[in-house]
């Protein structure tokens, strides 16, 4: 019985390496990127900053998609991770997105890195850097998303860089008025 416990956790383990391995392959990341993109032009389109983030399931669908609305809505918090969780979260009836891929046009500042904690988000996915956006002249409070992590003592995955070039430029080609 004990063996067979065993080699069933292994399995279950083996199945989960390669699940990850299948959810975050550089393709799939590029992809969800894109979206994100486009919904940043759409929101670039209603004179909006150059923000936009996405949250998807790990097999690939999309849950919900959010530009930056703090022009619009005159709400500062309404960056768009935020916006993009909180739809995500009221879409599936649940606060809980533990299951669920946070893809992030910009680095996330601290308060969207702490709002995708909140709702026990393990994975963030990010394009430009905090710099690139200090450099196009909007806030980032100083503390980048990484540190912020190390501070919540969460294990949280990290993968930055995805469609940089694309994203820096979005951010440059649109800085803060
Ligand atoms: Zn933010």
């Amino acid at each position: 019985m004990k063996a067979t416990a065993e080699r069933q956790a292994n399995r279950q383990e083996l199945d989960r390496q390669y699940l990850d391995r299948q959810d975050f392959d550089r393709p799939t990341l590029e992809r969800w990127m894109a979206i994100v993109l486009d919904e940043l032009r759409s929101g670039l389109s209603e004179e909006q900053s150059p923000f936009a983030a996405g949250v998807f399931s790990r097999s690939g669908d999309i849950v919900a998609i959010a530009h930056n609305t703090v022009s619009a809505t005159n709400e500062v918090s309404r960056h768009g991770e935020v916006n993009a969780i909180n739809a995500a979260c009221k879409k599936l009836s649940t606060p809980d997105l533990s299951e669920y891929v946070l893809v992030s046009s910009g680095e996330p500042c601290p308060m969207c890195a702490a709002t995708a904690l909140l709702a026990k988000m393990d994975v963030i996915v990010y394009g430009a850097s905090s710099e690139t956006i200090s450099d196009a002249g909007y806030a980032t409070l100083g503390l980048s998303c990484e540190h912020f992590v190390n501070i919540s003592g969460k294990t949280v995955q990290l993968i930055s860089g995805i469609c940089e070039p694309e994203c820096r430029q979005l951010l440059l080609a649109n800085p803060a008025g």
